[in-house]
Order: structure tokens, then C-alpha cells, then sequence
């Protein structure tokens, strides 16, 4: 499968529609331990990422643009911590794929992890501490861990999975980062919202390589 910019378009669509259809779950989860706006921040910031790099001409525009334009978008839309996280995982993907206009299964998958490791630096948590690193660090190592060649689909899927059960993991778990930390054990028995939408946004991904 070789990713085009036009398939990044398709891409960004996806995750937006499964953010948008999950806006008020990810603020309920918020409403419990954070401060309720998880659902909207994700949806303006998933719409707007959208919105810029469906106004691009593909035939003009590299991979790493469109990255680098659905960075911006979701900066600007977003005020909660999730806008500067999610704008460093896409930034970080176009860089892990400069210079290239197509992209393979094994050059997307760089990307993928990419966003991951951008999320944990920008954020400075590691696993364990109760956010979106919990779903994303585990994902990232699913899709990195076939051997070269292997089918994206089937990486994607393997990173989905790992991905879920990351989210589900949170449950758990005391909050070292973020709103939740200041609410020491009341925060056990409640699944992160970061950790959710992550979930979400890697299915949308997983599903964009099933296609
Ligand atoms: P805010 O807390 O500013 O309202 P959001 O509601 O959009 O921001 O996002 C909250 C989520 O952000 C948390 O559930 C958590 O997953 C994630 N998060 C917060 N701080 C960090 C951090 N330092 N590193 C990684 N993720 C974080
Ligand atoms: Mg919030
Ligand atoms: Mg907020």
C-alpha cells in the first residue's frame, strides 16, 4: 500500500468523524477526573486538522506538509494540554517521513511510532502515569515490533489491540501528570480520557489501513 497525500486526507476525515462521534463520552470521562472538555478539545482539534489538510492540493503537497498542516490546525484549535501533544505526534510524523511522497507500509509505520515517542517527550510521562502515553507507547511498540515488509493492516491491527488494553490499563492506575494527578486515589477506577481518545484516534488509523 503506497499513502499519498490524498490518503492522508482520507486519513484525517476518519479520525475526525470517531473523535466527533465520541465527543460526549471523552467529556463524560473528563467530568469524572479532569475538567470535562476532552471531548471538545479532540473534536475542534481532530475538525480543524481535518479542515487544513483537506484544503491542500495533494498533487502539490508532500506527506510531511500535511502533517506539518494538521499540526498547526490542531494547535490552534485546541487550549487544553491535549493541543501541544497532539501537534508534536504530528509534526513528528511528517519529519520521520521527509522527503518522501509516497509513503510505504514500513515508512507509515515509522510515522505511527514517531507520534508516539513525540507525545512522550513533549509530555514528559512515562507508561504508568495515567495518559494518553499508557495507549500510545504500547501501540507504538505493537506496530513497530513485525518484521520489515509485514503487511501495515496487520501491524495496525496488532497496535490496536495493544492499544485498547493500554486504555483499559489506566483504569488502575494513580495520575502522575496532568488535572487527574491532583486527585490522588480518587482518580482509581476511572479510564484517562487522553487514554481513550487515543484508542479511538489508533482504531480510525487501524481501520484506515484495513481499507
Ligand atoms: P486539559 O487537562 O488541559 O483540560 P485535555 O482534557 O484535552 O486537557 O486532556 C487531558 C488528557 O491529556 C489527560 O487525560 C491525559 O491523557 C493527557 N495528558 C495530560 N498531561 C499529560 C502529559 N504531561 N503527558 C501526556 N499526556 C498528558
Ligand atoms: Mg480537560
Ligand atoms: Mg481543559
Amino acid at each position: 500500500m503506497a499513502i499519498s497525500t490524498k490518503d492522508l486526507q482520507r486519513l484525517f476525515v476518519l479520525i475526525a468523524d470517531d473523535i466527533a462521534a465520541n465527543r460526549d463520552h471523552l467529556c463524560e470521562l473528563d467530568g469524572v477526573i479532569g475538567d470535562g472538555d476532552h471531548g471538545l478539545a479532540m473534536d475542534a482539534g481532530c475538525e480543524a486538522a481535518a479542515k487544513a489538510v483537506g484544503a491542500l492540493d495533494p498533487a502539490q503537497t508532500a506527506p510531511t506538509a500535511a502533517f506539518n498542516a494538521a499540526a498547526k490546525a490542531f494547535l490552534n484549535a485546541v487550549g487544553a494540554s491535549s493541543g501541544p501533544l497532539y501537534a508534536t505526534a504530528f509534526m513528528r510524523a511528517g519529519a520521520a517521513v521527509k522527503d518522501k511522497s509516497d509513503l510505504s507500509d514500513d515508512d507509515f509505520r515509522r510515522a505511527f511510532a514517531a507520534m508516539a515517542q513525540g507525545i512522550q517527550e513533549r509530555g514528559k510521562a512515562e507508561p504508568g502515569e495515567k495518559t494518553m502515553v499508557d495507549t500510545w507507547r504500547p501501540a507504538a511498540d505493537a506496530a513497530l515490533a513485525p518484521a520489515s515488509g509485514t503487511s501495515l493492516s496487520e501491524a495496525l491491527d496488532m497496535a490496536e489491540r495493544a492499544a485498547r488494553q493500554g486504555s483499559e490499563a489506566t483504569r488502575n492506575m494513580t495520575a502522575a501528570k496532568g488535572r487527574a494527578s491532583r486527585l490522588g486515589e480518587r482518580v482509581i477506577g476511572h479510564i484517562d480520557p487522553g487514554a481513550a481518545s487515543a484508542a479511538i484516534i489508533i482504531a480510525s488509523i487501524a481501520k484506515f489501513a484495513r481499507e
